[in-house]
């Protein structure tokens, strides 16, 4: 399946890195807040008018409108710099969209831009809309995914962000309901947002299950800015997709109480989701809409998740032994059986151990990309943690971890007798889900091993890694126990 753009489709494998929701041209004064402090007077907006927006946030209604489309282009054009690619534009009508000057600042600025469609809160809904049947604004929604949002021909790459208040209204009830018939049936994802006030995130969720939604193409947005864990565990327990989007916004609302987490805070809460296995439930964002997150003006840009998340993870994945390791592995997550799969001092380790995970791929696991050709295992969810948890333990304990990856040529020329059962073409050479999946973070100084039939012995390097390492006792650890961690086994024992 295409991802459109505003430039036209392009195929998933072409878009690199994408933020999955900004705003380039808005216009949300239907935030601002009468202001308990006054703002500065004669102070134009720019760098000098900081201080006040930080904890001011939503008291100059300028600051929250996005209108020069320029000063957009400038500002995008560096997340390519920052080695990003794409960037999801979510304004919708009645959240000041101008869609018609959107292809000019992807072209000026190089980076792909995706749009929306859908009704955000209801005091921005136009009247006809409000008061519309669920019916109705289906049929609007799926000519729009079809031909295009109001005669631009752009069509949109997915339906959001589609607007909830706390408690969810009735009229966004029936938008709601209206984007998940439309998303049931064209394939489309639905990306909502949830007010920072209360959890309604779950009965939206089910919602739009009730109306046909497949939950891994629902998206619950703004769960940064309501940070329960239980909450957060039952939206993904649930298989949606949860946003943490509002990265590179730490302001205040006016007082102490009201304010965005800290960047700091959110990624305790990535931590947190990776460390339950959900990592390929997982997208982030920055939900830049004001002038106080532009660059000119001393915000941090649409290119900071790009810039200073990869810095983090790099960071995270530093070789150990240069002093001592700032993240160590996480305490066991509440309700984890501690006795299996766990390679602690148990007698049955004779020798050197090594652990050897084998074909746990799926890469970012990016929701727009394609499936691969083999179906998960049921329980997968509650698989993850414990397969985390064991690599963790391994590098802990230092026994050598060894990662098999299954790759096959676009061609098939070599995936060979693999397609006679029930197999369709899978881990494609240059798939995103080909690579290790990367809530396992594979470390550059550990060995990855490729493979192209079912025993990670068979044609590939492994023995010699294993000698390397004079391994006496393996640890097999993967998806497919009676395939490819069977055939593995059979030659594991073959080789001594
Ligand atoms: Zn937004």
């Amino acid at each position: 399946m295409p991802i459109h753009t505003v430039l036209g489709p392009i195929e998933a494998a072409d878009l690199g890195r994408t933020s999955m929701h900004e705003h380039l041209l808005s216009d949300l004064r239907i935030w601002a807040k009468t202001p308990t402090e006054l703002p500065p007077e004669g102070v134009e907006m720019g760098p000098e008018l900081m201080a006040y927006l930080r904890w001011n946030f939503l008291s100059i209604p300028e600051n929250i409108v996005l209108h020069d489309p320029t000063v957009a282009a400038e500002e995008l054009a560096h997340v390519v710099t920052a080695g990003g690619s794409g960037v999801l534009e979510l304004t919708l009508d009645g959240m000041g969209r101008r869609l018609a000057e959107l292809p000019e600042i992807s072209r000026r600025s190089g980076v792909h831009v995706m749009v929306g469609a859908g009704f955000y809160v209801e005091p921005t809904m136009p009247d006809d809309v409000r008061t519309a049947d669920v019916d109705a604004l289906t049929e609007l929604l799926l000519t729009q995914l079809r031909e295009g949002i109001d005669g631009t021909g752009i069509r949109p790459a997915l339906l959001g962000e589609i607007g909830t208040s706390y408690p969810v209204t009735d009229a966004e009830w029936r938008s709601l309901r209206a984007a998940a018939r439309a998303g049931a049936e064209t394939g489309a994802a639905v990306y909502t947002h949830q007010s920072f006030r209360g959890m309604a995130g779950t009965e939206v969720l089910e919602v739009l299950i009730e109306e046909g939604m497949s939950p891994d193409r629902v998206i619950i947005g703004h769960l940064d800015e309501f940070w329960d864990k239980a909450y957060h565990r039952d939206i993904a327990q649930a298989g949606a997709v949860l946003a943490y989007d509002t990265f590179g916004s730490d302001f205040y609302y006016g007082s102490a109480d009201l304010r965005n987490p800290t960047d700091a805070e959110r990624l305790e809460m990535v931590e947190w989701l990776l460390s339950e296995g959900y990592a390929d439930q997982l997208v982030i964002a920055q939900d830049v809409w004001a002038q106080a997150n532009l660059r000119r003006n001393r915000g941090r840009g649409y290119d900071h998740l790009f810039a200073r998340l990869a810095l983090y993870r790099d960071h995270r994945r530093r070789p150990r032994g240069r002093g001592p390791d700032p993240h160590p592995p996480p305490p066991p997550t509440p309700g984890a059986s501690m006795t299996d799969n766990t390679p602690t001092a148990a007698p049955a380790v004779v020798g050197n151990a090594v652990l050897i995970v084998v074909d746990i791929q799926g890469g970012t696991g990016t929701v727009a990309l394609g499936d691969g050709g083999i179906p998960h295992m049921g329980g997968a969810a509650e698989r993850r943690p414990r397969v985390r948890r064991t690599v963790d333990l391994a590098r802990a304990a230092g026994v050598p971890v060894v990662w098999i990856q299954e790759v096959h040529k676009p061609s098939l020329v070599d995936i060979g007798r693999e397609l006679d059962g029930a197999e369709g073409p899978h881990c494609i050479e240059g798939d995103d889900g080909t690579e290790i999946a990367a809530w396992l973070d594979p470390r550059p100084e550990e060995f990855v091993v490729r493979k192209r039939r079912y025993s990670a012995f068979f044609g590939t390097e492994l023995e010699i890694v294993l000698k390397a390492y004079k391994a006496e006792t393996l640890f097999l650890v993967g998806g497919l126990t009676d395939v490819c961690i069977h055939y593995t086994a059979v030659d594991a024992h073959q080789h001594d």
